[in-house]
């Protein structure tokens, strides 16, 4: 039996991939040190602070980032991290979005309170 590094099931010894996460198998049967805690947090980072600030400042574009957030250890889990990093790049782009829109509408309200 081979333990899967990135998902930690087991697979046969035969196999080089793994059969439920796709991730490559090592040569040598898993430690029991390193298979017994596959990693929680996705190597992909997710611009969780981004975007609770995009959605403080700019709710719409915020939540669009969140959605995208909420996503992307989804798609890590099953072993897909080219759409993990492409939806957390996606939850980032939102996130900065809501955050510009959030602080030029709020400069402009300013402004305008201020010379009303
Ligand atoms: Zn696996």
């Amino acid at each position: 039996m081979k333990t899967c590094t990135k998902c930690g099931s087991p697979n046969d010894e035969s196999l080089t991939k793994c059969a439920r996460c796709g991730a490559r198998l090592p040569r040598t049967p898993a430690t029991r040190a390193s298979a017994s805690r596959p990693s929680e947090t996705p190597p992909v980072k997710n611009p969780i602070g981004l975007t609770v600030l995009a959605t403080v400042l700019f709710p719409p574009f915020g939540i669009m980032a969140i959605i995208n957030a909420a996503q992307v250890s989804g798609w890590y889990q099953t072993g897909q991290i080219d759409h993990a990093k492409e939806t957390a790049a996606l939850a980032r782009r939102w996130a900065q979005a809501g955050i510009i829109t959030g602080l030029l509408a709020d400069t402009a309200l300013v402004i305008a309170a201020n010379l009303l």
